[in-house]
């Protein structure tokens, strides 16, 4: 398939916004052999198809399948609906409303929709506070409509609620993880989460880097196994547009060590032009340089990485920005003592916890004429607000080329907490909701949750 390069029509920025503007009218269903015909803003939202990483393969959405394929049709719908609970209060429901794009795709059709997901790391069996109770409640308030709790996920009492549905109704099924067959991706535990649906949807891209029971498995025994549109989004922008993006492409890789992001660099060097490395990664590569960096974060064991990275990106002709001043403390502390330096002369005992502002400079200027950007790791230590000022910089930069006409991509983690902090997330392209999910995909790995699908 063919990815769609128009930032206009793809920018839907926060789920929240696609909540409010993916309307329920079931006219757009009406009894047809042909293609559903998607609510206009989640259309907009995900092109159709999905592209996967690595493979080229293209995977079927909900968006292949006929008002035919999904009436009456009993749906078993993956998602991410593991929210923070402050006991038995969600705390944020971002996941949740991320989920109902879908849910009301299917609704709309005359689906009966079966909601799976996790909740917490339950250790062995129910644990009342790990129960999904809540977010049944939050899903009946966001959908509109009754959704009906089951007591389980699996077995006789959810046949028979699943017996009692109605088309365009919604039941949620008990958290996945109250059996340990689920992460284990057992076979028989699959057979009996599949047993109550004709079909699944897989839209929990937050988990779709495990192969587990609800994931993987139950897809041996539904057909047709499909995406969502919260999925589907995700692999356009962080498989798609990084695969086929409009040039120049510059990606900006920054947090804590290189070992964490050799994967992801290691990628971006076969399709960018320009890697901007920020954050702590940037003293392993300034030490390569011969430089020296004072008692900042180095990975002394791999400087010799750092060396061959450059001598890739330069045989690549991929251009490495590093920052060229930093803000450098005493020691690691909010109220640390700081001082603006160059990074030729970190003073012996303080460590660079911030880019300083020629960095941000060179950075914006390095960004202004780029049509595609994908941003994963903070520039500084952005949780204290002395060190922050780099990060919200680069945050700032982006809304702007995103306002210019660039594709921007948030990868996951920290970049999206910082954009979102910021009150920037509406103006980028793509935040991504997965954090494991989305290193796995820029680094170039088939995430088993997607493989498990149909191809197109
Ligand atoms: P990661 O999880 O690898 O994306 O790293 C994110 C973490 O990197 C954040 O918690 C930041 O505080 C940290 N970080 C960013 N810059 C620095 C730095 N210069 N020194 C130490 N830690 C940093």
């Amino acid at each position: 398939m063919a990815f769609v390069s128009a930032p206009a029509a793809l920018r839907t920025g926060a789920p929240a916004k696609a909540v409010t503007s993916v309307g329920s009218s079931s006219s757009a269903f009406a009894a047809s052999s042909r293609r559903v015909q998607a609510p206009v803003a989640a259309a907009a939202a995900a092109p159709s198809g999905v592209v996967m990483q690595a493979t080229a393969t293209a995977k079927k959405s909900i968006k292949d399948l006929t008002a035919a394929d999904l009436a009456g049709k009993r749906v078993l719908v993956r998602c991410d609906l593991n929210v923070p609970l402050d006991g038995k209060t969600i705390t944020d429901d971002t996941r949740i409303r991320a989920s109902i794009p879908t849910i009301e795709y299917l609704t709309a059709a005359g689906a009966k929709v079966l909601l799976s997901s996790h909740l917490g790391r339950p250790k062995s069996g129910p644990e009342d506070k790990f129960s999904l109770a809540p977010v049944a409640s939050r899903l009946s308030e966001l959908l509109k409509k009754d959704v009906k709790m089951a007591p389980d996920c699996i077995g006789d009492g959810v046949a028979e609620i699943v017996g009692g549905m109605k088309n365009g109704d919604v039941t949620l099924l008990e958290n996945v993880r109250f059996y340990k067959e689920e992460t284990a991706n057992d076979t028989e535990f699959a057979k009996k989460l599949a047993a109550n649906a004709d079909m699944f949807v897989n839209d929990a891209f937050g988990t779709a880097h495990r192969a587990h029971g609800s994931t993987a498995g139950v897809t041996e025994f539904l057909r047709p196994s499909v995406a969502g549109l919260l999925l589907e989004k995700e692999l356009e922008y962080l498989a798609g547009a990084v695969s086929n993006p409009k040039r120049p492409f510059a990606a900006i890789v920054g947090g804590s060590k290189v070992s964490s992001k050799i994967g992801v660099i290691e990628s971006m060097l076969d399709k960018v032009d320009k890697l901007i490395i920020v954050g702590g990664m940037v003293f392993t590569f300034l030490k390569a340089r011969g430089l020296s960096t004072g008692s900042s974060l180095v990975e002394d064991d791999k400087i010799d990485l750092a060396k061959e990275l450059e001598e890739i990106a330069a045989k690549k002709g991929v251009k490495i920005i590093l920052p060229v001043d930093v803000v450098a403390a005493d020691k690691f502390a909010p109220d640390a003592n700081t001082q603006l330096v160059s990074v030729e002369a970190i003073p012996e005992g303080t460590m660079g916890l911030d880019q300083g502002p020629k960095s941000t400079e060179l950075i914006n200027s390095e960004l202004a004429d780029c049509k595609t950007v994908l941003w994963n790791g903070p520039a500084g230590v952005f949780e204290f607000d002395a060190f922050a000022k780099g990060t919200y910089a680069i945050a700032n930069t982006l809304a702007e080329v995103t306002a210019n006409g660039a594709t921007t991509i948030i990868g996951g983690g920290d970049s999206v907490a910082a954009v979102e902090k910021a009150g920037l997330a509406e103006k980028m392209s793509h935040i991504s909701t997965g954090g494991g999910a989305s290193l796995e995909l820029l680094e170039g790995k088939v995430l088993p949750g997607v493989a498990a699908l149909d191809d197109q």
